[in-house]
């Protein structure tokens, strides 16, 4: 059983757990619901028949006054209720009834300073008073409440402590939300030897969990006396804050060419977005009002979007991160979006499935905590590959004498090598009607003009310079943006020779044909044949009409390969897929 499938198992274990832990002893649930002005009565209500919605669904209305009625044959018989129990959020005041057979209806005002907020669930309760033999219907009055759920997801409880765990399950809960403490503290110590910023947004993630969960839980209330309005203003702004360093976390974790630089800017933008609109709509400005909730959910749902299909596309692009993300996130997203659905008051579910979200965040944690072990041990990999090829690279006696650049026979025997350490973009220069500078100006000044190429390509740690033999040069990138990086390294040369080799008549411009793509792609590949699709690219830019770069991408995202069966594997892949796959040339209009 590999890595991954021995997750997948635990994984599964995890979700069995969850769908077996107890769900909350069931309460009555309000036969039908309403909605009116401010003015209506319920006496005027009760007599319209037809204004009552008796299915669960239809949550949510522009009218800022939300009626829920539960009828005393529900629970005549076999049980007492004794509490009114529902989702935290803000309300301007609730209003229980107690209506009698007869029709008289007794009225209890709460304020929200006079509710209670309960341990284990996002909810508050308040006491009934009690219900007299000849009861009729319990009917709770909401004024301008901000959240649908209020009115989907209550209920009357036979428990005097409102549905709020027992000691245990709050002990277990303790000790869940203890546990997210150490992925925090696995990520401060990683942060310090590897600096990765992703490990930064991963400790981000967590903390945000952590105030979710604390504050969802209710378990927050175990530990601060705080009113319901700051309840709700935590569990809005904790996921938002959530969703956001998910998104800076997901750009920066997955393997650089897993996900396409539009991708990259759509899951930054998104994950901005729904911190921009839920954290403004969680701090009740005053130009918002109760109504305005429902943009608290549609500000996630582009974040939700565009991160299922960042995951997605990384997963088509092989990527070997992403799998962790995927079984992290996955329950994570379809939580998210069933809360999306309920918060747009378009159903009512019961409250087991918020206790799915705690198993599904805690599930996140622990997984994305091992995604990010798994990649820091290829990081570190790649690095001691990194370190070892800049060992050799030093020791090189395979210098070019005139420049002083590494020439070909340096390279190609490394080639694959040099593709592991990260080397995924290969470009090849050559100068523009050099020969003339030689018929002009004479091979010295020629030999210059070469030497002033060496220092304008500016080799450093992430970029190669070879000098391939008369006026061509390749240079091997790696890390983010290499096409850009090697484009204006081409563009620059004009600059950096007039400004080394006075004198010139014309400006030196250069071609350029780049190859670009996942470097196990390249090393699969092997140095002959990029080196001949870069010399064709290079042909046709020459062709299209000098000063120009076309480039080609690799899409193949191969995974390493099994030195063993190398060879067999090369053979296949090219038999499947050609290892190219064109995404169209590119040519730049001369600077
Ligand atoms: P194109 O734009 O098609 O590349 O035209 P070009 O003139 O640059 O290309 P061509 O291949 O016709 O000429 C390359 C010239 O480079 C021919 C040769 O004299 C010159 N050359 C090759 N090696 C050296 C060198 O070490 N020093 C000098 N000064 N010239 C060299
Ligand atoms: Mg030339
Ligand atoms: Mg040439």
């Amino acid at each position: 059983m590999g890595r991954f499938d021995r997750l997948l198992a635990w994984f599964a274990l995890l979700m069995g757990l969850c769908a077996a832990a107890p769900a909350n002893a069931a309460g009555i649930a309000p036969a039908c619901h309403a909605f009116s002005s401010d003015s209506v009565t319920y006496a005027e209500l009760a007599a319209r028949p037809a204004e009552w919605i008796c299915r669960s669904t239809h949550w949510k209305a522009e009218l800022p006054v939300g009626w829920l009625r539960f009828d005393a044959r529900d629970w005549r018989g076999h049980m007492t209720p004794v509490t009114f129990v529902t989702r935290i959020t803000k309300f301007d005041r609730m209003t229980v009834l107690v209506v009698r057979q007869h029709g008289s209806a007794e009225a209890f005002e709460y304020g929200p300073a006079d509710v209670t907020p309960r341990a284990g669930r996002s909810v508050f309760s308040v006491d009934l008073p009690p219900l007299p033999d000849d009861t009729s219907a319990v009917v709770v009055r909401f004024e301008r409440a901000w959240n649908a759920a209020v009115l989907s997801d209550a209920s009357l409880s036979d428990d005097p402590d409102g549905g709020a765990w027992p000691a245990a399950m709050l002990g277990a809960m303790g000790i869940l939300i203890g546990l997210l403490f150490a992925p925090v503290i696995f990520d401060c110590a990683i942060y310090s030897v590897l600096r990765q910023r992703f490990v930064l947004w991963h400790g981000a993630l967590v903390l945000a969990m952590m105030v979710y969960v604390l504050s969802f839980s209710g378990m927050i209330s175990v530990f601060f006396d705080l009113r319901i309005e700051t309840i709700a203003a935590l569990n809005g702004l904790a996921p938002a804050l959530a969703v956001a360093a998910a998104g800076f976390f997901v750009v920066e974790f997955l393997e650089p060419g897993a996900l396409s630089r539009r991708m990259r800017r759509a899951v930054v933008a998104t994950s901005l977005l729904a911190l921009a609109v839920c954290g403004t709509v969680t701090v009740h400005p005053p130009f918002l009002d109760y109504t305005s909730h429902q943009f608290y959910f549609l500000g996630f749902l582009p974040a939700l979007l565009v991160h299922t299909a960042a995951l997605v596309q990384a997963h088509r692009r092989r990527s070997r991160s992403v799998k962790f993300m995927i079984v992290a996130w996955a329950p994570v997203i379809l939580c998210g979006a069933e809360r999306i659905v309920r918060g747009l008051g378009l159903y009512g579910a019961p409250p087991l499935i918020d206790e799915l979200l705690y198993i599904a965040l805690i599930a996140e944690v622990v997984i994305s905590a091992l995604g990010v072990a798994d990649r820091m041990i290829s990081l570190r990999d790649q690095r001691d590959i990194a370190r070892s090829q800049a060992r050799i690279l030093g020791d090189l006696a395979e210098h070019d004498p005139l420049t002083g650049l590494l020439n070909r026979r340096a390279i190609e025997p490394r080639f694959g090598e040099l593709c592991n350490a990260g080397f995924g973009a290969f470009a090849l220069i050559d100068l523009d009607h050099f020969k003339s500078i030689n018929d002009l100006h004479g091979h010295a000044v020629g030999d210059d003009v070469l030497r002033a190429v060496a220092t304008g390509l500016a080799p450093d740690d992430d970029t190669l310079v070879m000098r391939f033999g008369g006026e061509e040069f390749l240079l091997l990138l790696r890390g983010a943006e290499a096409r850009n990086r090697a484009e204006q390294r081409r563009q620059s040369l004009s600059r950096h020779i007039a400004g080394r080799v006075p004198g010139l008549d014309r400006i030196v411009t250069a071609s350029m044909g780049l190859i670009e793509g996942p470097p196990e792609a390249m090393a699969a590949s092997g140095f002959q044949e990029i080196y001949a699709r870069a010399d064709k690219l290079l042909y046709e830019a020459k062709q299209a009409g000098r000063n120009r770069m076309f480039a080609e991408k690799l899409t193949l995202f191969a995974a390493p390969l099994d030195e063993r069966r190398a060879g067999e594997r090369r053979r296949s892949d090219r038999r499947q897929t050609a290892p190219f796959r064109p995404s169209g040339t590119d040519p730049r209009s001369p600077a």
